[in-house]
């Protein structure tokens, strides 16, 4: 008889979960409390508009292609990939000229080059140094289980600890490569993917760089919610159950043995193992009694959250010729900025922002003729605002934006609009302190000093997320599920697997 599992949370982690347990032949149900698949990787339709509401970025593909050739399937045949061009528009605040990054290391160190002399080739060396990191990371160390401070600070990462720069800040490792502050915010910008700061998050994650750079930047026609789509296809395809409207209110536990979940109705579901996708604090606090966690509450009141978002869904009744696919605006105080969202929480005055403008480049996700925006400003996570205060600040982006990035009367030819914050966020997804991403990766909460995927209380209980190791991030939510598949198979390899 095939084990039984129940996954919580239609999250990447729990579809990609549930898709390498179904394949290897498990009764898998996923629950999911939302009406709809794909947890911060959601969409909705509103005005002829379809708007993806959290990740846009598709990077990496290499590692999306090494899932889907884990359960049998290749990327091309559920997503019709574009390579952007240009990957990405930079404005910077009172500068009238933006910079594109084309991934093209020709093009991109000529850019370097005219704003910092010099930084040309050591473009060419930083990007090498990224990649190598990058191999390393994937073939190494990303794909881990970690148990003990031991399998962490082994002989590897000791010996290559130095040349990875896992013990540096990346700030200080980049101002070593670049002088100029626009150029130093090029190579920084990518941390708020991980939720954390330049001035905070090991050098490591340089290899960021060897992503967006060297890798080229992707969409997948039709709208990021494609890949949920080819997810949940896979699973359904391998016998998984997906259910919506289905909160799960309690993980059933009888003498330290998980033996199911209960549902918010009432409703029984039994099973041999239960691997939760739900915000790990929420799994641990709210699902479980106080005896069986692995963690009190106080250990999650210390822990360093990644920032929430307070992000529009724009409806805009023209094209908007100025902007690409994806556009940034840095403000001049960077590290304000970061300090605004770590240190001193309060509502950016100037914020850097970030705009997605996906009708650009597919003319499905928008009426003819207009423009569907995604405008996203990280804010501290747990950040009170009241209706009125949401309105407010909305208007004030909304001016930074029509000023900084040359979109004159952008508020007037707005059609539609919704916002999206701290509290739907904590709502929507029972996120702790509202976070759009989770847990922040600062070096205390990377690998080892991440929570674990496995309780250390519960026999037969799991998780799996952005939450846990390696961390925030689509494709990497995919690793998430490799590993909880790799733990509870008992594989302690460092590789990525080559078949289950
Ligand atoms: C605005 C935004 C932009 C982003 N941009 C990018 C990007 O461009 N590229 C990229 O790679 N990543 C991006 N990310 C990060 C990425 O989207 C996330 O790291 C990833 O989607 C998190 O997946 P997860 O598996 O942790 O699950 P989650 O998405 O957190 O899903 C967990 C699921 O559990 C469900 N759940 C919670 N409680 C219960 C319960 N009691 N019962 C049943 N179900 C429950 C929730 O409803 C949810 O569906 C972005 C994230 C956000 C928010």
């Amino acid at each position: 008889m095939s084990k039984r599992l129940v996954i919580i949370g239609a999250g990447i982690g729990g579809l990609g979960t549930a898709g390498l347990f179904a394949k290897k032949g498990y009764d898998v149900t996923v629950l999911e409390k939302n009406a709809t698949l794909g947890g911060r990787a959601n969409v909705f339709e509103a005005d002829g508009f379809r708007f993806d509401m959290g990740p846009s970025w598709y990077l990496a593909p290499d590692l999306f292609e090494h899932y889907f050739n884990l359960v049998g399937e290749r990327v091309s045949d559920h997503l019709d990939l574009v390579r952007l061009s240009p990957s990405y528009r930079i404005f910077f605040n009172n500068d009238p000229e933006p910079l594109d990054i084309n991934s093209d290391i020709e093009i991109d160190s000529a850019t370097f080059e005219a704003i910092e002399p010099g930084s040309a080739k050591r473009l060419r060396a930083y990007l090498k140094q990224s990649e190598y990191q990058y191999g390393i990371a994937t073939q190494h160390f990303m794909y881990k289980n970690y148990d003990t401070i031991f399998d962490f600070f082994n002989r590897r990462v000791m010996t290559e600890g130095q040349k990875l720069s896992v013990f540096s800040k990346m700030h200080s490792f980049v101002s070593r490569f670049f002088k100029s502050r626009k150029l130093q915010q090029v190579m920084e910008y990518t941390m708020v993917f991980l939720g954390t700061s330049p001035y905070d998050a090991p050098a490591l994650y340089n290899l960021m760089s060897h992503m967006d750079f060297n890798q080229g930047v992707f969409y997948p026609r039709g709208g990021f919610y494609e890949l949920i789509n080819a997810l949940a296809r896979v699973c359904e395809k391998n016998g998984a159950v997906l259910r919506t409207d289905s909160p799960v209110a309690e993980i059933i536990v009888e003498n330290g043995v998980t033996t199911g979940v209960c549902l918010a109705d009432g409703e029984i579901v039994e099973a041999d193992i239960v691997i939760s996708n739900a915000d790990i604090w929420f799994t641990e606090t709210k699902l479980l009694a106080e005896k069986w966690r692995t963690h009190p509450q106080k250990y999650w009141d210390k822990r360093v959250m990644a920032p929430s978002a307070f992000i529009m869904y724009l409806g805009v009744n023209e094209k908007l010729p100025n902007l690409t696919h994806h556009n940034l605006l840095f403000s001049e105080d960077w590290r304000k900025n970061f300090d605004d969202i770590y240190k001193d929480p309060c509502l950016p005055d100037e914020p850097s922002l970030y705009v997605c403008a996906p009708s650009v480049s597919d003319a499905w996700v928008a009426p003819d003729g207009k423009e569907n925006l995604f405008v996203l400003v990280p804010i501290a996570s747990d950040l009170k605002m009241t209706e009125d205060e949401k309105e407010t600040y909305s208007d004030r982006v909304l001016a930074l934006m029509e000023r900084e990035m040359n979109l004159p009367g952008l508020r007037e030819k707005i059609v539609y609009k919704r916002l999206y914050t701290v509290d739907n966020f904590a709502a929507d997804y029972n996120a702790f302190k509202g976070s759009a991403l989770g847990l922040a990766h600062t070096i205390w909460q990377t690998a080892i000093f991440r929570p674990n995927n496995v309780s250390k209380k519960v026999k037969g209980l799991y998780y799996v997320g952005a939450g846990v190791n390696p961390g925030i991030g689509t494709q990497i939510c995919l690793i998430s599920a490799e590993l909880v598949y790799k733990r509870v198979h008992g594989i302690t390899s460092a590789e990525p697997l080559n078949s289950i």
